[in-house]
């Protein structure tokens, strides 16, 4: 493949290369080909990688915020540019359509770092008069060298989100990408020091849990971020404890989507769709539990079905496609598990259900309708093309039933009854709500989750607090009284 990355890892602003790592092959899944062989980082990358990190950070630090935000912003300008290449080479990292990674994933990366290119020469302490005219001034400080660990959903965009308001506040990220799409973020790793970043202060390595767990633990480690399942966060988060290092978890989800009956079916429809089957279900905020109230549900499935009916299954580099495979032969199998536990506990399915006979790990969109809160697809994260539709008949109900989860990642309500949309929001137990659409996520609004999905936000002014801390200095004005 052209425009592929030379090396497994990224250090000190080259590619670098240790084969006793273990193998990790890197599968089209639109083919099941393997299309490179990287290495899993051994002891003496790691090193290599946090060495320099140390070494790089205190001097970005040093530098103006106007100047790390310059870097930043020709890093966006560089992607943009290159947006078909870093497009293609997602779509053979993730096996989504390229009609979705041409305007979904290096653009948003792009995003992240021209707005926080474009924040970092505004970050600032504040002063605080006190009495006697003596005061306070706060620094705002770097953390130090952060670690990142990505999902295997959105490469681009995770390296992007974590990476940019890391490096604008000045800190160093060693990113770890994840597992199954490890290519993508050597690139984001390239086009910064392309850019005009310092040696070392985005350093990408490659590896399994492992070498992620290494990264957190490390004492020179001051903050991980990390983009995965609740099981990991849960380790991660116990071993950066250990440290008193600061976290960030994005972490899963089995959100709500609510349709009320005075609601406008297509839009309702368009929104169902959008929060179950884009990048074939794998999205973390997902409304996968699609509560739809009584009287409209058979006019909410037949459209939902009709409109299922035209979805173009295929070759995700065909630009008319817009449904690719599932990311690998492993994710494919658990969401066929759980596609087959909701037929033996009784769900009805109204459409898909199948693997496609064909090359690669497809899937159809599939649909269940008589869902119950207590069947396993309703209350677990299947993280694929899966969506479950329920029935309510009160606001109330449904509110208590929408809530009555571990997650807490997202929420949102299809109505045209506006004061009821904004009662429905306030009583959601969730950190990113929609009214009358599902799944935007730009980068000048805060991303995250409550509950079990999640600790901090990422992106909007938000972010800068997670990835910074305020020293207080107080300065007196006057002689020191002391009792004796
Ligand atoms: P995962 O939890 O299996 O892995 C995530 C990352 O953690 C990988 O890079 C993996 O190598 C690493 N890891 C695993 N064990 C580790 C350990 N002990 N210490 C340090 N690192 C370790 O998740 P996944 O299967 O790659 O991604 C899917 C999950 O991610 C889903 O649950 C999804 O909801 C979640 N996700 C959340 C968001 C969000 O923003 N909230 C976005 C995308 C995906």
């Amino acid at each position: 493949m052209k425009f592929q990355p030379t090396a497994s890892h990224f250090i000190d602003g080259a590619y670098v290369e240790d084969t006793a790592g273990t193998p990790i092959d890197v599968i089209y899944p639109a083919t099941g080909e393997v299309i490179a062989r990287l290495h899993s980082a051994t002891p003496q990358i790691i090193e290599q990688a946090l060495t320099s990190a140390k070494r790089a950070q205190k001097a970005w630090a040093a530098m103006t915020g106007t100047e790390r935000g310059r870097v930043l912003r020709r890093a966006a300008d560089i992607m943009r540019e290159r947006n078909r290449e870093l497009s293609i080479l997602e779509t053979h990292d993730t096996g989504k359509p390229l009609q979705e990674t041409l305007v979904a994933d290096a653009t948003s990366g792009a995003d992240a770092l021209e707005y926080f290119g474009g924040l970092a020469g505004s970050l600032t302490g504040e002063h605080i008069p006190l009495g006697g005219g003596d005061f306070v001034y706060t620094i705002r400080e770097a953390l130090g060298v952060c670690v990142g660990i990505g999902a295997w959903n959105y490469p681009t965009q995770i390296a992007c989100w974590k990476g940019a308001p890391a490096l604008a506040c000045g800190n160093a990220m060693v990113f770890k990408p994840s597992e199954t799409t490890p290519l993508s973020a050597l690139k984001v790793a390239e086009i910064l020091i392309e850019a005009g970043a310092p040696k070392g202060i985005y350093n990408v390595v490659q590896g399994y849990g492992d070498v992620g767990a290494a990264l957190v633990t490390d004492p020179r480690v001051a903050k991980v971020s990390l983009t995965g399942s609740v099981p990991t966060g849960r380790k991660v988060y116990a071993a950066a404890a250990e440290g008193m290092k600061h976290v960030t978890m994005e972490l899963g989800g089995k959100s709500p989507l609510i349709v009320f009956d005075d609601a406008d079916i297509e839009n309702a429809v368009s929104g169902a769709i959008l929060g179950n089957f884009y990048s074939s279900g794998q999205v973390c905020s997902n409304g996968t539990r699609v509560f739809v109230q009584k009287g409209i549900k058979e006019a909410f499935l037949t459209r939902l079905t009709e409109r299922l009916a035209k979805v173009k299954i295929g070759d995700p580099m065909d630009e008319a496609v817009n449904f690719g495979p599932m990311v690998s032969e492993a994710q494919m199998n658990i969401v066929l598990g759980y596609i087959e536990k909701g037929k033996a506990e009784g769900a009805r399915l109204v459409h898909g259900g199948a693997r496609l006979d064909r090359e690669g790990f497809y899937l159809e969109p599939t649909v269940f309708a008589d869902v119950t809160d207590d069947m396993t697809i309703a209350r677990e994260e299947i993280f694929g093309p899966v969506m479950s539709v329920l029935d309510f008949e009160t606001e109330d109900e449904v509110m208590a039933r929408a809530n009555a989860t571990e997650f807490g990642l997202a929420a949102g309500v299809f109505t045209n009854d506006l004061t009821r949309a904004h009662r429905v929001v306030a009583g959601f137990e969730a950190g990113t709500c929609y009214i009358n659409t599902y799944n935007l996520a730009p980068v000048e609004a805060p991303f995250g989750g409550s509950k079990m999905s999640g600790v901090g936000r990422e992106n909007s002014k938000l972010a800068i607090n997670h990835f910074s801390e305020m020293k207080t200095v107080y300065v007196s004005m006057n002689d020191v009284e002391a009792p004796y």
